[in-house]
């Protein structure tokens, strides 16, 4: 069984967009035990993309076309794949209700061209868009499977997981169960990573597992197949063990949207405990970074930005010759800007950044030198030093996951 994908699009040849869709997608095959055997971009060419077709039935069972599904005139992705298959194309009743209702709430008059985003060839199984108008399509022929998939990212990647994954799932491993589940993992690094699970992702097999990474975090995707359910949870637990013994202190949740921030706002939330904070090199992105999660209010009253050592003076009322003596860039001033904010703010928790965004050196000390302060209800306030790497907004970035680690620790 081999795969491969066929992103459509001339604006991709250009350099104009970068594709996106089909690393996703590759992602999903591995996943889910398909080998992926390559992937061909293709500009908005009829000719062309029939050509692509005709090489990928040469070589691959399953052919996936990303992009082209639209009502105009360069969108011949559907049009190409029917000609191919020798069918004509169908309107598909569920999206064409969609469309119109669509145009109704909008206001809008609809063009004929519009009922396109409802057409699959015909024969196809229809996969809903649950975002956008134009459905998506699978369609078999002499053991062949194509899939044609929309071209906009908001659309294609929940139509994959909410759709493609059991379509495929059950087309081509019909008597198993394939569960995933998603490990999340941050301050280690991806060589760290790839040092410690080196053995066990040599000899992955069943549970797959997929490493991720994405700034400051990691996160493993393990992908276990089996008759059950509860066989294949089994096999996802036995491997989960095996990684948490290795690199447990770096874990700090499940699940694919789940962030760093998401968990920390959750544990505090569940604990009635509230939080503020007083940043000096981070201005306000800790406390964005908080604000951006739902519910956020229940954890987070306010807090301060203080970034002169003038504001950390008059906000925090913390004395000037002590910010003089003890230097911004000290544990002792960390401290009491954490200290200091919670009082303010009656809160459980302050914390408090305080360092060198870069790219000058401060008071002697070099670029990403940061202290993290942390009040925690009655316990005595303490400080870590940290020595961030990269640019200024890394430097600020980094401080801020820093700072949400230390919370959860
Ligand atoms: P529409 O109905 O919006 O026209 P479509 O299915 O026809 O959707 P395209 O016209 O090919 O898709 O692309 C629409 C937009 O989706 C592109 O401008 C681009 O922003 C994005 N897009 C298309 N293909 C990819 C891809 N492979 N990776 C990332 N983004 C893509
Ligand atoms: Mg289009």
């Amino acid at each position: 069984m081999q795969a491969e994908i066929i992103a459509v699009g001339t604006e991709m040849l250009l350099g104009q967009i970068v594709d996106t869709n089909g690393p996703f997608m590759a992602r999903q095959l591995a996943d889910l035990g398909i080998n992926l055997y390559t992937e061909t971009i293709v500009g908005d060419n009829p000719e062309r993309l029939e050509e692509a077709i005709q090489l990928a039935d040469s070589r691959s069972q399953l052919t996936i076309l990303i992009g082209g599904l639209g009502p105009t005139k360069d969108d011949l992705t559907k049009q190409t794949v029917a000609k191919h298959l020798g069918v004509d194309l169908m309107l598909d009743e569920t999206a064409m209700k969609q469309i119109a209702a669509h145009f109704k709430q909008a206001q809008r008059e609809m063009t004929p061209n519009n009922w396109v985003q409802a057409q699959v060839p015909a024969g196809a199984t229809v996969l809903p868009n649950t975002i956008g108008l134009a459905v998506g399509g699978f369609s078999e022929k002499n053991g062949h499977g194509y899939l044609i998939l929309p071209g906009p990212p908001r659309e294609f990647e929940p139509m994959v997981t909410q759709f493609v994954r059991p379509l495929l799932a059950k087309t081509y491993h019909p008597d198993e169960e394939i569960i995933s589940r998603v490990l999340r993992f941050y301050g280690i690094g991806e060589s760290r990573l790839a040092t410690e699970l080196a053995d066990l992702i040599d000899q992955q097999q069943n549970p797959t597992i997929a490493p991720y990474i994405k700034a400051d975090e990691v996160t493993l995707r393990l992908t276990a197949r089996a008759h059950t359910d509860a066989e294949a949870k089994k096999l996802l637990d036995q491997t989960e063990q095996q990684i948490q013994a290795r690199i447990g202190q770096y874990f700090y949740g499940y699940g694919d949207d789940n962030s760093l921030a998401q968990v920390v706002v959750t544990a505090l939330k569940a604990q009635h405990v509230s939080i503020t904070a007083a940043e000096s090199l981070t201005a306000g992105l800790f406390q964005a970074t908080i604000g951006s999660i739902p519910g956020a209010s229940e954890i987070f009253n306010g807090g301060f930005v203080t970034y002169a050592l003038a504001a950390k003076a008059s906000l925090l009322d913390i004395p000037t010759a002590q910010l003089e003596h003890d230097g911004v860039v000290s544990a002792e001033t960390a401290i009491a800007m954490a200290r200091q904010s919670k009082a303010k703010m009656n809160s459980d928790i302050g914390i408090s950044f305080t360092g060198v965004a870069g790219p000058d050196e401060l008071e002697g000390h070099p670029a990403g030198t940061v202290y993290i302060g942390l009040a925690f209800k009655n316990q005595e306030p303490v400080a870590q030093l940290y020595h961030f790497s990269g640019g200024r907004n890394d430097v600020r970035r980094r401080s801020v996951m820093s700072g949400l680690s230390l919370i959860l620790r």
